[in-house]
């Protein structure tokens, strides 16, 4: 294991204690796997309930889709397909019989399943399992698939359940450490995985446009448009928002169905805020939160919820600033008084 320090070779095996007799065979399987087409599986698709496609197409794995699928219904994951596709055009590009390189998951040698079906079988199962420990969160399940179950106690225990690549390597250097082995799974994993993916953006939004309140108890403190600003007291600023009265028990709830595409901490301007995407030009904001329990790239429903009211960054007292924007980095002029979208 100590000669596994290569980053080359630690990009093509992320599994966990890879075998040395690997290397040189999927060292020259990368090198070929980028001739891939974009139409192969484009009919079966549109069955599948994803937010993703499978954009690797390498016929070394598409021949498999059937066990793909197979397994996936029978473990309840059948929304998964292509992302578990996608795992295993980075485990093995499709190329060794052990195609999900899963041999491990069962207490085995690494690289021993000799029937693709059975590696996909065993590879799909594993999945399922660590995605249920992971609470349904693909990310963190992907990088536990590479780094074992531990990963998921370390979320829990150093980042409130959530995945970040920072804490992939922190758990990789932590386990390095322990073991006194020079390389821990792959870090980049989620990434290396993900790029076989393309992200489909499904349009939220379509035919209604209407949000729900952010909070439960609404009561307008300060209105869209040209105001005296509250901290500078400067005149004639735009405020691009609707701001809203709460305390720090309030839940601030998400409009609409969407994607978080900020969740970012501050002490200035916005404090601490939440961006959720609904469609491709629609776009809640969420300023000055106490606290934020969403994180990037999350998928939320209307109503939940996505941290707590605060007073963070530019702020007199515990307020919700809620604006409505077409695209991010949008003046304020040209954002949407939310009273419209909220229907007030
Ligand atoms: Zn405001």
């Amino acid at each position: 294991m100590k000669k596994l320090g290569c980053g080359l070779v630690l990009m093509a095996i992320p599994f966990i204690f890879v075998a040395i007799i690997l290397m040189g065979v999927v060292m020259v399987i990368t090198g070929e796997s980028n001739t891939t087409g974009s139409d192969a599986h484009s009919e079966i698709e549109s069955e599948i309930d994803s937010d993703y496609t499978f954009n690797g197409v390498s016929p070394e794995i598409e021949r498999y889709r059937s066990y793909f699928e197979r397994y996936a219904k029978e473990n309840g994951i059948e929304d998964h397909i292509e992302i578990l596709m996608a795992m295993t055009m980075q485990e093995s590009g499709g190329r060794l019989a052990d195609v999900m390189q899963s041999s491990e998951s069962l207490g085995l040698p690494v690289n021993t399943i000799s029937d693709p079906e059975l590696s996909i079988k065993q590879g799909v199962s594993y999945f399922a399992n660590v995605l249920e420990s992971a609470g349904g969160n693909t990310e963190l399940a992907l990088q536990s698939y590479n780094m074992g179950h531990g990963f998921i106690d370390y979320a829990n225990e150093h980042n409130n359940g959530n995945y970040s690549k920072e804490l992939a390597q922190q758990f990789s250097n932590h386990m390095k450490a322990r073991l006194g082995w020079s390389v821990y799974g792959d870090p980049n994993y989620v990434d290396n995985v993900m790029r076989y993916l393309d992200k489909t953006e499904p349009d939220y939004a379509a035919g209604d446009a209407d949000w729900a309140l952010p909070l439960k108890n609404i009561r307008i403190t300060s209105e869209f448009g040209w105001r005296t600003h509250p901290v500078t007291g400067e005149r004639n600023t735009f405020h691009g928002g609707l701001d809203f009265g709460c305390t720090p028990a309030d839940s601030i709830l998400s409009v609409a169905v969407g994607r978080v595409v900020e969740a970012k901490h501050s002490n200035v301007g916005y404090g601490n805020y939440v961006t959720v995407k609904h469609g491709q030009n629609e776009y809640s904001r969420y300023a000055h939160l106490s606290s934020i329990g969403v994180s990037n790239g999350q998928e939320v429903n209307q109503g939940d919820a996505l941290g707590k009211c605060g007073t963070t960054g530019s702020s007199t007292g515990n307020h919700l600033h809620l604006e409505h924007m077409t695209e991010l980095g949008q003046a304020h002029q040209d954002k949407i008084d939310p009273k419209e979208t909220l229907g007030l």
